[in-house]
């Protein structure tokens, strides 16, 4: 861990507990930092602080009303209260309100378990909300193979437009209509295609509910029946670190920690929907060789003796400027330098290039 000179180190005292921070850190991080749990909806850490969704108010000591914690900055001998009546009376309206235009089907949610205001509701004990009136409308929206909108089930926390626009600099999502119809949707309600998207999953990676969902993992296994498994994406040299669903020795989605990585939650494309190979019966599972024509399977020691024996003819009868080698970003350093030295030491050329380059 950063070690923190003394000039920014703060202590707060929280729920009566004295605790270290850091200046420059908001009241929530300082919480989170000491694991005292403060219920939020529309924070993620890859974003700049909104305030929108008003559960992570917190008293302040010489503060007035109930300021949020993801945005106040934690400074040297602030007194902070996380629990009380009014803090729980609080936070039970917003969800109660929220509740009250959101169309519950928690059975067959995809997010069911992963779902920060069903989280909220049961910690809160809220079993129905005493609000009632118009609900929003269900809205299809025919974006494709892999993302669902289901803005019935949106609380309007504005994650997925703001991680499209900070995070990924798509802009694909904006605050669309006032009021009730207020949603978070694409310009004139277009496709995610038609709008720019990237198809990154970035936005459904950062919704804490289940208004947007992968369509791949779709009915596949909630978060409690599977298996996660963390490790390094092979598709290029970032080595993102991502986690795969796993249900039945199979993969049914991915997703990356937010705490971990060089990519601290995020992903592209390849690496958040790309795991269909891995199972598909086209894959590749063991080497080919060509015989009278036709591609048999083989070992891997005799493949590899075919190609060894057939660049040795090539750089023989034709020189070794005749053969080229490419490697590549998913080599480690190490791979790539043997890589390099084949071709040099036993080809005898310099004809050597990495697809990063291409
Ligand atoms: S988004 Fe959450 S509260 Fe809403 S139906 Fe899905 S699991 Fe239930
Ligand atoms: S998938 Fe990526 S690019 Fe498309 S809307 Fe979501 S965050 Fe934006
Ligand atoms: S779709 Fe999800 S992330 Fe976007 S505003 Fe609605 S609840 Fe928040």
């Amino acid at each position: 861990m950063r070690s923190v000179p003394d000039s920014d180190r703060i202590t707060l005292t929280i729920d009566r507990r004295r605790v270290e921070g850091r200046s420059g850190q908001t009241v929530l991080d300082v919480c989170r930092e000491a694991d005292i749990r403060v219920p939020t909806l529309c924070h993620d850490p890859r974003l700049e602080p909104s305030g929108a969704c008003r559960l992570c108010l917190v008293q302040i000591e010489g503060m007035r009303g109930f300021p949020p914690s993801c945005s106040t900055l934690a400074t040297d001998g602030m007194v902070v209260t996380t629990v009380s009546e009014d803090l729980t009376e609080l936070r039970r309206s917003v969800v109660e309100l929220l509740l009250s235009d959101h169309e519950l089907s928690c059975l067959t949610c995809d997010s069911a378990g992963a779902c920060a205001l069903q989280n909220i509701a049961y910690e809160l004990g809220i079993t129905w909300s005493p609000f009632d009136g118009e609900r929003h409308r269900t809205w299809e929206a025919a974006d494709g193979a892999l993302i669902e909108r289901d803005y019935a089930k949106c609380i309007a926390c504005g994650r997925c437009v703001r991680i499209c626009q900070e995070v990924q600099g798509c802009n694909v999502y904006g605050f669309t209509d006032r009021g009730f119809e207020f949603l978070p949707n694409t310009p004139y309600g277009s496709a995610l295609a038609d709008a720019g998207c990237e198809f990154c999953g970035q936005c459904v990676s950062t919704c804490p509910v289940g208004a947007l969902t992968d369509k791949l993992s779709r009915f596949k296994g909630r978060l409690w029946e599977v298996q996660r498994v963390e490790t390094t994406c092979g598709y290029c040299g970032v080595g993102c670190t991502v986690e795969y669903r796993v249900k039945d020795g199979r993969i049914v989605g991915a997703a990356a920690p937010l705490e971990r990585g060089v990519n601290r939650g995020n992903l592209c494309a390849k690496g958040r929907y790309g795991w269909g190979f891995t199972h598909h019966p086209d894959r590749l599972t063991a080497p080919l060789v060509r015989k009278d024509g036709e591609l048999v399977e083989t070992s891997w020691h005799d493949a590899i003796a075919v190609v060894a024996a057939n660049l040795a003819r090539i750089r023989d009868e034709h020189g070794p400027d005749t053969v080229a080698g490419l490697s590549s970003a998913k080599c480690t350093n190490e791979e790539n330098y043997l890589f390099q030295k084949l071709l040099r030491a036993a080809i005898g050329t310099h004809n050597v290039d990495h697809c990063a380059r291409l």
